[in-house]
């Protein structure tokens, strides 16, 4: 598994979008590691985690080709992690595919290149959203699954298990565990500490890689996001139980400016942990 991540912060980006706090100056000043777009992944050039806003972008900067994507797992809903629009694109009139794209440029459209069917998978909170999307005519070749908590199913060859995280409500957020060419991922954000039926879901696996959210940093109180602290004792809990090898990667994404302090400064003070900081255009093999 390749795994690109096309953005590694949280719902109000890195610096955040209107303030100038001395993390947010911080990072406008550096730049570099220290800018984050929304959270977005892509596993093979196939496989997407999450579509927020700034997804496309990000890849286009990242030499990053999302057209051959034919699956998209989404966690939940919230606008960083979800934008339906960029669905809207995958439109086409039908009688311009294939055709040279000189001849067809005066009809104009959204696209002119044929594109894979695209499965999406998630909750029925995702699928509530993406509901006026799917119905679009021309067909914009893609099926919607909703998912089911522990319940795999098999998509672009990986084998994927949905797993209910602890995010705004109840179902509303789900992590993914991802299993290719006997490889395992843990994707897990939105999410703070997991409900003990879905711990012992976790310990039926032997993750190689874990990527999870670390939202809230240096902040503790906090639930329903994980801090620093959470995200040490979640590692400290998968080795104890023989389910994560010490020394294996294990990565954060989804940071905010506001209790993660700035890259630069920030990535030298997890190392201790065995935790890498993530950052956007990182590759991780396997
Ligand atoms: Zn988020
Ligand atoms: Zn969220």
């Amino acid at each position: 598994m390749k795994i690109t991540f096309l953005g590694t912060g949280a719902g109000e980006s890195y610096p955040g979008l209107w303030c100038n706090c001395p993390h947010c100056a911080y990072a406008r000043r550096h730049r570099g590691r220290n800018i984050r777009a929304n959270s977005c992944a892509v596993i093979d050039d196939t496989l997407m985690l999450d579509m927020g806003p700034m997804a496309f972008d990000a890849a286009a900067r990242f030499g990053v080709d999302l057209t051959q994507v034919t699956t998209l797992l989404v966690t939940h809903n919230h606008e960083d992690h979800l934008y339906p629009m960029h669905l809207h694109w995958r439109e086409v009139k039908e009688e311009h595919v294939g055709k040279p794209y000189v001849a067809s440029l005066s009809l104009g459209g959204p696209r002119f290149t044929p594109l894979p069917e695209l499965q999406i998978y998630g909750n029925a909170h995702v699928r509530s959203t993406l509901a006026p999307f799917l119905e679009e005519q021309p067909s914009p070749h893609m099926t919607f699954h909703l998912i089911e908590e522990g319940v795999p199913f098999s998509s672009s060859g990986y084998r994927v298990t949905p797993i209910r995280g602890n995010h705004h409500e109840k179902g509303f957020a789900h992590s993914y565990v991802i299993e290719k060419d006997g490889q395992t991922l843990l994707y897990a954000l939105d999410t703070g500490t997991y409900d003990p039926d879905m711990q012992s879901l976790l310990l039926h696996f032997h993750f190689d890689i874990v990527i999870m959210e670390g939202t809230t940093g240096l902040n503790e109180q906090y639930y329903g996001h994980m801090c620093l602290e959470n995200n040490r004792k979640f590692k400290q809990w998968l080795e104890d139980h023989g389910a994560f090898t010490p020394g294996h990667p294990f990565y954060l994404t989804h940071m905010s400016p506001h209790w993660c302090p700035p890259h630069d400064l920030y990535a030298e003070m997890v190392a201790p942990y065995g935790i890498t900081l993530a950052y956007d255009g990182l590759t991780a093999t396997l």
